[in-house]
């Protein structure tokens, strides 16, 4: 049998990130001020963000170096392994070739760090001390703390509470690498204890740890704020795994006819289709791109294509993004890493645009193929990650019916060990389809 496994060299890792933007068929609607609803000026976002990320905001660069510092740290794990799911595709009989892109390898076992290592690097060369966040099932907690551990940073992380609750060990591996945490809404800002004055029940959302993150980043001089998701620079941070799986997809000699990510604020879902979005723009391939979502959170495919806020607290610039409103809390889904009202501008454009199909799923149907995958694949995925699984496997099932020899490509963009009491609740049918 041949290797299921396409491994890229070292030397071989990509040394540049891809910025959509300047390939982009229309340019992206400006952020606003809320105040005065004029684009956001660039001295307005200085006291919050890395000078050098919010000039990648807003670069039209089509390639940006990736500095060496960032690239030593990047081979701790990467170039990441693309797996061809055989097992899988066994036991559908599909005729369709299925491929995955594995994030999990990384110390925090997500894609995140790939940005989360470039926002802490840039802020150490800008002189900044502090870093604060928010965090939904903790991914991007985590994620930030390795980061600031390797940069000398202090890492705050105001966490969504209905996840500090059920993913205890995230916050020990948040502590573990250095970083701090409280559940949000938390005592600590103005907003959280104007949130829990009126809801002191609420299990939290990402929104309103948004909202206290910035406060916290926009009172303490030495302190910037970070974000996980969403923003463009981080989208571009993420192209890496776009860029080493057109490496490998060309080392199995195939090419993806269909594109699968799993959509929280789009990140993942970029880094993998990007770099294939741009050979279908430059006509060189029809690739269909796949976000999925889930059904309790669904931004792309219910939500408006609108300006809204990023955060609760109507503190953040307004963005033209899908949104459910920021005022909107989702319910405490597993899938905690997908519960954010709004998404990507720019994969809300292309979705606006048709560029990228958008699905949704409920939690039920999610475990079931985690379950599926776990058993022939091996790995135990994360509950975000598994609606791409399932868009893949319903893509395989479907490509059986027809008869259709696609090739299909997901990003299994974390794994779940530190899911298991959502998989304990799945075993014990506690779980609902909200
Ligand atoms: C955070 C997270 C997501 C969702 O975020 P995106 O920005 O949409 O990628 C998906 N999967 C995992 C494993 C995550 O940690």
């Amino acid at each position: 049998m041949e290797s299921t496994k396409i491994i890229l060299d070292e030397n071989e890792m990509p040394q540049k990130w891809y910025n959509i933007l300047p390939d982009l068929p229309n340019p992206l609607d400006p952020p606003l001020n809320p105040a005065t609803n004029e684009p956001i000026k660039i001295e307005e976002l200085e006291p919050i963000f890395a000078g050098e990320l919010i000039k990648q905001e807003l670069s039209s660069d089509r390639y940006i170096s990736i500095p060496e510092e960032i690239l030593d740290i990047y081979r701790m794990w990467r170039p990441s392994p693309l797996y061809r799911a055989k097992k899988l595709e066994d036991i559908l009989k599909t005729p369709a070739k299925i491929y995955y892109k594995y994030e999990g390898v990384s110390p925090p076992g997500s894609h995140k760090p790939n940005t989360s290592i470039a926002q802490a690097y840039y802020n150490m060369k800008e002189g900044t001390e502090r870093l604060t966040t928010e965090t939904g099932a903790g991914q991007w907690g985590s994620s930030l703390s390795f980061a600031c551990n390797y940069f000398d940073l202090e890492c705050k992380v105001y966490m969504v509470r209905s996840s500090f609750e059920q993913k205890p060990y995230r916050k020990s591996l948040i502590n573990l690498w250095g970083g701090s945490v409280v559940p949000s809404p938390s005592n600590e800002t103005n907003f959280g204890r104007k949130i829990l004055k009126e809801f002191p029940d609420t299990t939290g959302s990402l929104g309103i740890a948004i909202s206290e993150a910035v406060e916290d980043a926009a009172i303490n001089d030495n302190t910037k704020y970070t974000l996980g998701s969403v923003l463009n620079h981080v989208m571009l941070h993420q192209t890496i795994i776009g860029l080493e799986a057109q490496k490998q997809m060309e080392m199995a000699e195939d090419y993806p006819d269909i594109i699968i990510g799993c959509c929280g604020g789009g990140s993942n879902l970029a880094g993998i289709s990007f770099p294939f979005i741009k050979d279908k723009l430059d006509g060189k391939s029809d690739v269909k791109v796949v976000a999925s979502e889930p059904s309790a959170c669904p931004t792309l495919t219910k939500g408006q294509f609108r300006y809204d806020f990023g955060d609760t607290a109507e503190t953040t610039p307004l963005l033209k993004m899908y949104t459910l409103g920021h005022e909107f809390i989702p319910p405490a889904i597993h899938a905690g890493g997908l519960r954010y009202h709004g998404d990507s501008p720019i994969v809300s454009k292309l979705v606006d645009e048709g560029l990228i199909d958008a699905i949704s799923y409920h939690q039920i149907e999610i475990f079931d193929a985690a379950i599926m995958f776990a058993r022939t694949e091996g790995i135990a995925p994360a509950p975000e990650a598994s609606h791409a699984i399932k868009a893949a496997i319903d893509e395989a099932v479907r490509c059986r019916k027809t008869g259709e020899e696609k090739t299909i490509l997901f990003n299994l963009s974390g794994h779940g060990h530190f899911d298991m009491s959502s998989y304990d609740r799945y075993f014990s049918k506690k779980l609902s389809d909200d």
